[in-house]
């Protein structure tokens, strides 16, 4: 079940705190898109996400978007963000996002992903050895198969719940 357990968990991005990132060494930040940085009925980067970005560089962190989502819908974030992307990256599975931080050449205890899906972000932060950031969707709209994948996480979260691992509502860092 640990496979499932966030490193951190906060309500949403704009609640986590960035500088105990730094202090923690983190200097590569992955993000999720949908539900993470935008609702799926957006399709650009609203205002408060491009001065979090902002923020993010003025304090050096390297930003990177990582999203199962298509080319056209993930380019749209990432070129208005300034941002390198990985479009259709098949999270829970590893590979692509491992190319890149290969690529990339940060140390992994430097990279953290940040993205609101249990079963996908977290998962696959676990498997690379990253730092997982789990937040709480921002919308209740999915995309169809995110909404199926939505009701497994909910039955994974009872069960951790009821073995004291994670409970949903309870941030921490
Ligand atoms: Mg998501």
């Amino acid at each position: 079940m640990e496979k499932y357990v966030p490193d951190l968990y906060q309500k949403d991005v704009f609640s986590i705190n960035y500088d105990n990132l730094i202090s923690r060494g983190l200097k590569f930040l992955i993000f999720d898109l949908d539900n993470t940085l935008a609702l799926i009925s957006e399709k650009k980067a609203n205002s408060k996400i491009i001065e979090l970005f902002q923020e993010l560089k003025y304090k050096k962190f390297k930003l990177m978007i990582a999203s199962n989502s298509l080319n056209k819908r993930v380019k749209a974030f990432a070129d208005e963000l300034n941002v390198n992307y990985i479009c259709n990256c098949k999270k829970p599975k590893s590979k692509k996002l491992e190319e890149q931080i290969l690529y990339s050449k940060f140390k992994l205890a430097e990279i953290a992903i940040i993205g609101d899906s249990m079963l996908d972000d977290v998962v696959c932060g676990n498997k690379i050895g990253i730092t997982t950031i789990l937040t709480d969707p921002l919308g209740k709209k999915e995309f169809p198969f995110a909404f199926i994948k939505r009701q497994k996480e909910k039955r994974i979260q009872k069960k951790l719940r009821d073995n004291n691992l994670f409970t949903k509502g309870r941030y921490y860092e």
